[in-house]
């Protein structure tokens, strides 16, 4: 006796080879029907006995393709047809679409092995691609997932391909970009005013110029990369020159694990991450020191080949470590067409290796490490974008658009919060025609009208996502406070609503309730009651405002002119130039002078004290510097840090820096001592509101947790019996996060007293 029914599968199930998933299952269990991709997800009807019917339910729950995310099945009863054959229909396009867009995946091991067979149709093809594997976010064009939807349209498949994509017990069975070297597009290469043309020689070519020493840019999944030999100092050199990248790190590609492992400490965690599907580059502490590839730093950051390209070059003879940046010259978002690859990268590269199939959105490559609590995405893009990292309770559509400082933009349409890639640093041109470009991208992606929208936004009036955001077409707006968003990121996603925290919120800017430039605030309340700001670092003058950023020593200068009795900080050993002296003056007579709580400018402050009296050349360098310095220290004292009436007190901590430098400390022991001290401050500040206010639930989020080693000291003062500590995993604790908090504040913000304004 036949019965029949319904399903309807949500989640990230298209591009990922789940229609030939579910025609060989449903083939397996003899059962006749069809499937389709629908705009609610994948829809699925089932005839058959009721056995078998209940059996594809579980094995398709159980046995689901790897890189497919099921986030909910439906299934009801339906009118038996009497079908006799399984069937995969044509995608239907009406209203609304609710799928999720896979992101970008890394070849799979079966396309490798054709790769590099001689006897495959495919043998050595730059675009070797199955279900399973290749590019989906940075082809499509729009939605739903087919090939006239991607970039891959204009090339028609032939005989072989097309054989493939219909035949449901190939692996090839409607893979979207499937092509082959007789019908799919190609790599060249560009010298100068020469051209090859073939492929493989394309390819040959540019590997020997790597080996050669020389730049060539490699266009990639989401974009360009600039490479050169990670192990020529000189080729590093003259690719930071050309960039004008002073002495940011880059990052390097090996050829395969083993080759990781000589270049950086590879634990298991960090083995998971480096070959895990969005193939981040990993930080992990370095075991060579590569000349000019990250000065400064006992960390690397290193990622295995994505792409059949990559792993081509590596076998074509390039060297095994590459260095393998964003192509664009200093803080522009990554190239990724052709004509402004070759004109921004004119006098960059040497050379360049270009392949036909355009790039529908610029992605650049993520970057995660393995940290002391789980896995932290610190630059969340391929591989992840634009994944939906949590479920939020409402159907209101809701635009997110994050900060101007490593801005992503969050969109959330039934309920689920799909963040976008990184996209940058909005005070640049280029990045905010990028962030412009995205917001388009996701709301036509997904079909949303901005009339329709609550748009939240930051409340730093200068913002340039703010002024974007009060110029939408917005039903509503809500100004959402920064550090109330970070905290918020943490708790959107675990769902915890309701969850009473304590919330520490620590970074460099944010515009605070009282228009002062906060960053070292501790909250306490909840998500759906709102957050009280209970404790803060104790305020500060901040000569020239969020410029100070740039100069340590200027944003040192209102920390130390509060302390009892400092000594000249211009002579031996600290030699603070005149940009010290003139910001002193500044916070002295009270002019250009802003009141500041920023834990990243105390830091700053540390920093200049142990030497780093230079300008910056990229946001929270002198931080990270303060951090490796007190890396390779290993004393355990902690200067005092302490906390009394809802304040956490710098002075003791920097006149104890002070003394020991000048009673001649090594200045590796003393930011070692700072950091702990730090550490020290904050867990006790955590500890007493938190039994103040009977709160066990403890946050950790902004930009200075990118210090591994302030939540490694952190962690045994927190991890007590009382107290659960929740940090950030999907989205970054940095401001790369905060687009996901406005959206999750935006949401609940009406109930609040404080913090959530509607404009
Ligand atoms: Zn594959
Ligand atoms: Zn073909």
């Amino acid at each position: 006796m036949a019965t029949a029914c319904s399903i309807r599968v949500r989640g990230v199930v298209q591009g990922v080879g789940f229609r030939p998933f579910v025609y060989r299952l449903a083939r397996a269990h003899m059962l006749s029907g069809w499937v389709l991709n629908g705009q609610r997800g994948v829809e699925i009807h089932l005839e058959g006995t009721e056995e078998e019917l209940a059996a594809f339910v579980e094995d398709m729950k159980n046995k689901p393709p790897a890189a497919a995310q099921i986030a909910e099945i439906e299934v009801e009863t339906a009118e038996c047809e009497g079908l006799r054959a399984f069937t995969i229909r044509e995608s239907e396009r009406l209203g609304r679409p609710t799928v999720r867009v896979s992101p970008d995946l890394p070849v799979c091991e079966e396309c490798l092995a054709e790769l590099f067979d001689s006897s495959d149709q495919r043998f050595g093809y730059p675009y070797i691609n199955c279900t399973n594997c290749g590019p989906r976010y940075s082809v499509i064009l729009e939605l739903p997932y087919d090939r006239p939807n991607t970039t891959m349209r204009k090339w028609p498949m032939d005989r072989y391909c097309s054989d493939e994509y219909r035949d449901p017990a190939n692996r090839r069975f409607h893979a979207q970009p499937v092509a082959c070297p007789e019908c799919g597009p190609s790599y060249f290469l560009l010298e100068g005013m020469a051209t090859i043309s073939d492929g493989e020689a394309a390819i040959a070519r540019a590997a020997r110029l790597l080996r050669e020493g020389k730049i060539v840019a490699v266009k990639g999944i989401g974009g360009y990369h600039l490479a050169c030999d990670a192990r020529n100092g000189e080729a590093n050199r003259a690719l930071r020159e050309r960039k004008f990248r002073k002495e940011k790190p880059f990052a390097v590609m090996a050829k395969n694990l083993e080759t990781a492992r000589e270049l950086i400490r590879v634990t298991p965690d960090a083995e998971a991450l480096l070959l895990s599907l969005a193939r981040p580059i990993v930080l992990a502490s370095r075991k060579v020191e590569l000349d000019g590839v990250a000065p400064d730093n006992t960390e690397l950051g290193v990622m295995l080949p994505y792409t059949p390209v990559h792993h081509l070059l590596f076998a074509a003879g390039a060297p095994d470590a590459l260095v393998m940046t964003s192509a664009n010259r200093s803080s522009e978002p990554i190239a990724y067409q052709e004509d402004d690859a070759v004109e921004r990268l004119a006098g960059i590269a040497d050379a360049f290796l270009i392949g036909e199939r355009p790039i529908a959105r610029r992605v650049d490559d993520s970057v995660a490490r393995a940290g002391v609590f789980g896995p932290t995405i610190l630059r969340r893009s391929r591989g992840y974008a634009p994944g939906a990292v949590a479920v939020l309770p409402t159907q209101q559509p809701i635009l997110a658009l994050g900060a101007d400082l490593k801005n992503t933009i969050t969109l959330v349409v039934n309920g689920e919060a799909f963040v976008s890639q990184h996209i940058g640093d909005l005070d640049h041109y280029q990045a905010f025609r990028a962030f412009e470009e995205t917001v388009n991208d996701l709301i036509s992606m997904y079909d949303v009208r901005f009339e329709d929208l609550l748009v939240a936004h930051d409340c730093h009036p200068q913002y340039a996502s703010t002024m974007h955001a009060l110029g939408l077409p917005a039903a509503r707006r809500c100004a959402v406070q920064h550090h109330r968003a970070h905290l918020v990121s943490v708790l959107a996603e675990r769902g915890a609503w309701e969850e009473m925290v304590v919330g520490v919120s620590v970074d460099g800017t944010g515009y605070g309730d009282d228009g002062s430039i906060w960053g070292g605030e501790i909250f306490a309340g909840s998500v759906a009651g709102g957050f009280e700001r209970v404790a803060h670092l104790r305020q500060a003058a901040l000569a020239g405002g969020d410029a100070a950023a740039r100069y340590p020593v200027q944003a040192a200068a209102g920390f130390l002119s509060q302390l009892d009795s400092a000594p000249d900080l211009t002579a031996e050993p600290f030699y603070f130039g005149s940009r010290f002296v003139n910001a002193v003056q500044l916070v002295r007579r009270d002019v250009r002078a802003f009141p500041t709580t920023s834990m990243g400018r105390l830091f700053d402050a540390g920093a200049a004290l142990l030497g780093f009296v230079r300008e910056t050349s990229f946001e929270g360098q002198a931080a990270i510097w303060l951090e490796q310095l007190a890396r390779k220290a290993s004393s355990n004292d902690a200067y005092p840090f302490p906390f009394s009436d809802g304040e956490l007190d710098f002075r003791p901590l920097l006149t104890a820096v002070i003394q020991e430098r000048l009673r001649g400390r090594p200045v590796s022991e003393i930011a070692r001592a700072f950091q702990r001290g730090i550490a020290k401050g904050l867990a006790a500040t955590v500890r007493t509101v938190s039994e103040e206010r009977g709160i066990y639930n403890v946050v950790l989020s902004g930009g200075v947790f990118q210090n591994e080693l302030l939540l490694q000291d952190l962690k045994p003062l927190l991890e007590t019996e009382k107290l659960r500590i929740w940090v950030n995993h999907a989205v970054p604790p940095n401001d790369g996060g905060i687009s996901l908090g406005q959206a999750a504040i935006a949401v609940f913000a009406q109930g609040w007293d404080n913090g959530g304004s509607y404009a």
